[in-house]
């Protein structure tokens, strides 16, 4: 046994790893992350899916095909896929982390996500990690960006690097909540930009955040990448408004 599982043992009888919906104590070797109970509540965004977008059709009997979206107009990524349906036990556990600012919970959320088998993406075809930003006046009020440190639990099990200083958030939106697609597209327009777009030349980038609601902030990030050059964007979220 290493040291550092020496610890962690350690650590787990002083801290037990709790449910991150439902708080409750997970029993070991059983349950990991979530208790029986909310593991049974998430949907998993695994199979009857849009390939592109991810956009899952729920209990769909046509299997994977693409959506409306994509057929008419195809995003600047090439594939996003996401863990889970951003409901119940999810949205608690993520609105806990990014609200509540309690990092336990992100880092754990963060394992969670780089456990999860996303379906027809191959992290080895990806080179580089890129965080979605926050405008610095989010940043300095949350005191943290979320997709940060979920970005570096994927890091550190796909050995890829991360890099969040490549794209900058210049423009300070309005809250996107509560507009739609179209607006969101307009509100989000031309508010990143890539610091040094020789680091992305021709690379294949995984872009990376919590939640894909409409997927424009999302897309405006893979557009400013491929326009600095970027050769493929795949995205990751944590969850997936459906
Ligand atoms: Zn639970
Ligand atoms: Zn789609």
């Amino acid at each position: 046994m290493s040291w550092q599982s020496v610890f962690e043992n350690i650590a787990d009888v002083i801290y037990p790893p709790a449910c991150l919906g439902c708080s409750n104590i997970l029993q070991p070797e059983k349950e990991k992350y979530f208790c029986g109970n909310c593991h049974q509540q998430i949907k998993y965004l695994n199979e009857n899916i849009c390939p592109v977008c991810g956009i899952a059709f729920l209990d769909s009997p046509a299997g994977n095909h693409l959506c409306g979206h994509c057929l008419e107009q195809r995003p600047y990524f090439s594939i996003s896929r996401a863990v889970a349906a951003y409901e119940k036990v999810i949205l608690e556990a993520i609105r806990k982390f990014k609200y509540g600012r309690d990092l336990s919970v992100g880092s754990i959320l963060a394992s969670f996500m780089a456990d999860f088998q996303f379906p027809d993406f191959d992290y080895r075809n990806y080179s580089l990690i890129v965080p979605v930003p926050l405008h610095i006046k989010k940043l300095r009020q949350r005191g943290f960006n979320q997709s940060v440190i979920l970005a570096q639990a994927l890091k550190k099990k796909w050995q890829i690097p991360l890099n969040y200083f490549l794209l900058k958030r210049t423009k300070s939106t309005l809250t996107q909540t509560g507009l739609h697609k179209k607006e969101r597209e307009k509100n989000i327009k031309g508010a990143f930009e890539v610091t040094r777009a020789k680091d992305v030349q021709d690379k294949n980038i995984i872009l990376l955040d919590d939640v894909y609601t409409t997927g424009a902030t999302l897309n405006e990030c893979a557009k400013t990448l491929r326009k600095a050059g970027a050769k493929d964007i795949a995205v990751l979220t944590l969850a997936r408004v459906l």
